[in-house]
């Protein structure tokens, strides 16, 4: 059994409790790693050693091009062990091994990508109204940062924040999830190989309402940046407004993925199917209301079915499954009530249904890939974010329906459009309230394409060159250059 300790000041240190929680392996449901359980002492031993880093370390005083090539080094050390970052985060989340390892590759992008950026942060010069001042602008990094983070992409959500922190040269203290909080302790490791200075970079680990708490309180973090549920979300936005912090918040969705007759259908339901199924429906931007036009409804849930039905389920680290089990206990029993709830609101169950009993998922935590039919967009199964496996399928007449239907949720992460007019593309691109629209294309993202939330799906955005403006802040600098004294009691 392997024990995984907090890491402080560059050095794995036990919690001061000595109190260690289980992290489960979805797949076999056996409890396979300790983990430290970090009280608000620790929280603040993470927190102190960061704002001597941020305001006194080494770190404080080295050029923006240093802290970027720093970065650079990191990328590339995260490339080199993105197969064994990417095994645990399997052990520990049971997504597919394929996924898992394409987002390790991927991650490194986000470190070469903000640290080329780290020195090109510039301030202006203010051309003033008033003779005899210059004026300008300087972009100062925040201090310390809180990165909270979901289960589903540990280290990937992790980089979306960080990178562009350690660029504008933030330190920061992570809380990972308590369900998959070991990929984190390895990763982290990797930053005083790449030469970080100890206390950049620090991880606690622990519970939400212990942990997380105490760090979104702590009077010298200076910012929180969270991805998760939007009932956390919104406690963390209250608790950090009494402090007046800086808040960014990822949250979930209902998003809409929009296939109108004029579709090339076999390509629309290969997105349908990635939208919902991908991650075993376990990501922010599932595809979870499929809006299907009237007149192909019939044919296209045939060939969905049809395609659904041939998912391979299983082991995870198996190159041939698609799909996984669910990540954690209590979320497998919060789908399998959302199922219940479908059937109960009159949903027509069209597969699935049920938790998975198939020899190939064992003891694991997996639930039959499910899809409703007939759904009517008031149904609690199409307004409330369900993160799994579960389809709902609501019919529209035309593009005018399909707008209104999109646009009637509280949330408004991302949506998908199909459709051959180019005109309508860009119509519904316009309509759709969304962070992300994809037209003819689903799921997909990048370090340079801005990425959030609108309406309940959260505040800010990440990726992207704005990101990094997140976590710096603006002086206004006054020079007198030879303006003559004037009355001390008019404003100038
Ligand atoms: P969660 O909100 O329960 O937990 C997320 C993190 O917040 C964990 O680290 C948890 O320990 C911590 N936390 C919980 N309560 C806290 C508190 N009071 N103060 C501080 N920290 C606290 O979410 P989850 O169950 O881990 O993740 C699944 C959810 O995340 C889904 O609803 C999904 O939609 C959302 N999500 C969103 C995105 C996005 O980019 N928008 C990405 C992934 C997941």
């Amino acid at each position: 059994m392997k024990t995984y300790d907090l890491f402080i000041n560059g050095q794995s240190v036990p919690p001061q409790t000595k109190k260690y929680f289980d992290s489960f392996n979805p797949f076999t449901g056996q409890v396979w790693a300790k983990i430290a359980q970090a009280t608000a002492q620790d929280v603040d031993d993470a927190v102190q050693v960061a704002h001597h880093a941020f305001s006194e370390g080494p770190w404080s005083t080295m050029t923006a091009t240093q802290r970027g090539l720093l970065m650079h080094k990191l990328g590339d050390l995260i490339a080199r062990d993105a197969k064994e970052l990417a095994t645990i985060e399997v052990q520990d989340n049971g997504k597919l091994f394929a996924e898992m390892f394409g987002q390790l590759n991927y991650v490194p992008q986000w470190f070469y990508y903000y640290g080329g950026l780290a020195d090109k942060i510039e301030g202006n010069v203010i051309p003033l109204d008033k003779k005899g001042f210059f004026s300008f602008t300087r972009k100062e990094p925040l201090g310390v940062v809180a990165v909270i983070t979901p289960w589903n992409s540990p280290i990937m959500l992790t980089a979306w924040k960080i990178a562009p922190a350690l660029a504008a040269g933030c330190t920061v203290v992570i809380k990972p999830s308590e369900f998959t909080s070991a990929s984190i302790l390895h990763f982290v490791k990797l930053f005083e190989e790449a030469g970080f200075p100890p206390g950049v970079v620090n991880v606690i680990t622990g519970f939400g309402n212990e942990a997380g708490t105490a760090l979104v309180e702590h009077p010298l973090t200076k910012k929180i940046t969270f991805t998760g549920s939007d009932s956390t979300g919104k406690i963390i936005n209250q608790q950090a407004a009494k402090f007046l912090k800086h808040v960014s918040l990822e949250l979930g969705g209902k998003s809409p993925n929009i296939i109108f007759a004029d579709a090339n259908l076999d390509d629309a339901v290969n997105g349908a199917v990635s939208g919902i199924f991908a991650a075993t429906g376990q990501t922010c931007i599932a595809g979870s209301r499929l809006l299907v036009q009237d007149s192909i409804y019939d044919e296209l849930v045939q060939k969905l079915v049809t395609l659904s039905k041939t998912a391979k389920m299983g082991d995870p680290m198996s190159s041939d499954t698609q799909i996984g089990p669910v990540t954690t206990r209590p979320q497998y029993e919060k789908i399998l009530s959302y199922i219940d709830i479908a059937k109960n609101e009159g949903a027509k169950l069209l597969m699935g249904g049920e938790v998975a009993t198939r020899p190939e998922c064992g003891n694991g935590w997996f639930i039959e890939p499910t899809i409703f039919g007939d759904v009517n967009n008031k149904m609690r199964i199409a307004q409330e974010e369900v993160f799994g496996p579960v389809l709902s399928i609501i019919r529209f007449k035309d593009e005018a329906e399909a707008i209104q239907i999109a646009n009637d949720s509280r949330f408004g992460l991302g949506a998908g459009v199909w459709t051959s007019d180019i005109g309508r593309a860009f119509r519904m691109s316009e309509k759709i309230k969304s962070g992300t629209v994809w037209v003819n294309t689903y799921r997909a993202v990048s370090f340079m394409a801005p990425f959030g939330g609108f309406k309940e799906s959260g505040l800010g955005r990440e990726n992207g060159i704005e990101a990094i403006q997140s976590y710096l802040e603006t002086k206004c600098v006054w020079i007198n250059t030879g303006a003559a004294s004037a009355n001390p009691f008019t404003m100038r």
